[in-house]
C-alpha cells in the first residue's frame, strides 16, 4: 500500500471538458458521453472513470497512459493527483 494512501480516483472535470476545442477533446467527450449514458448519470459536474478505461484512451489518442494523463491535467479536465493513479498501472 502507497504512503500517501489510497490510490486517487480518475475524476473528468466534465464542465472544463465541454469547454475545450472538438479537436482535442472530441474523443474523450464522445467516450465520457457513453459512460454517463450506461450509467443513467447525466447530472455530474464530475465523472469518476474506471483505470482500465484510461487505458483504452491511451490507444484511442496513440499515447502511454502517463503521457494522456499528463495532457488531461494540461488541460484541466484531470486534477494533479491524478498522477497518482496512473503510476499503479
Ligand atoms: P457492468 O460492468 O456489468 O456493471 C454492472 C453494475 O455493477 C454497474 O451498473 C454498477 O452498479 C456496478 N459496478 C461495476 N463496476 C463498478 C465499479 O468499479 N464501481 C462502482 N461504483 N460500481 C461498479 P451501472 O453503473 O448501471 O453500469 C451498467 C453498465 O454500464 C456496466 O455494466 C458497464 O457495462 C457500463 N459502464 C458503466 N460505467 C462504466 C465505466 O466507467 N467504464 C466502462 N468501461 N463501462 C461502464
Ligand atoms: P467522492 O468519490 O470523493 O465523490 C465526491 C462527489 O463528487 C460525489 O458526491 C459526487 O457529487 C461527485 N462525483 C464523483 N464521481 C461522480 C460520478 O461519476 N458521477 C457523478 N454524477 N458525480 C460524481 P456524492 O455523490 O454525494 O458521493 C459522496 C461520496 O460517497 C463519494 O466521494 C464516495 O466516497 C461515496 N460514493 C458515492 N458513490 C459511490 C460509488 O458508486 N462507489 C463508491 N465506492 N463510493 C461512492
Ligand atoms: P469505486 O466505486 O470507489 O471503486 C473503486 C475500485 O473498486 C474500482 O476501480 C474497481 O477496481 C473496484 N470495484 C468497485 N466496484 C466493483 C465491481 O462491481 N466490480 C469490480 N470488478 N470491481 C469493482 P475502477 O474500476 O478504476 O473505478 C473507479 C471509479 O469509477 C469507481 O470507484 C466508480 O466511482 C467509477 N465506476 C467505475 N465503473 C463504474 C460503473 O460501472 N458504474 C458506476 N456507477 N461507477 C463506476
Amino acid at each position: 500500500p502507497s504512503p500517501l494512501g489510497p490510490t486517487p480516483k480518475l475524476v473528468i472535470d466534465l464542465e472544463r471538458l465541454a469547454t475545450l476545442p472538438k479537436e482535442k477533446a472530441g474523443a474523450l467527450a464522445r467516450y465520457a458521453a457513453t459512460i454517463q449514458s450506461q450509467r443513467g448519470d447525466y447530472n455530474g459536474k464530475v465523472l469518476s472513470i474506471r483505470q482500465e478505461d484510461l487505458r483504452s484512451l491511451a490507444v484511442i489518442y496513440d499515447k502511454s497512459p502517463t503521457e494522456l494523463t499528463e495532457e488531461l491535467i494540461s488541460w484541466g479536465v484531470l486534477d494533479a493527483e491524478a498522477r497518482r493513479a496512473v503510476e499503479s498501472f
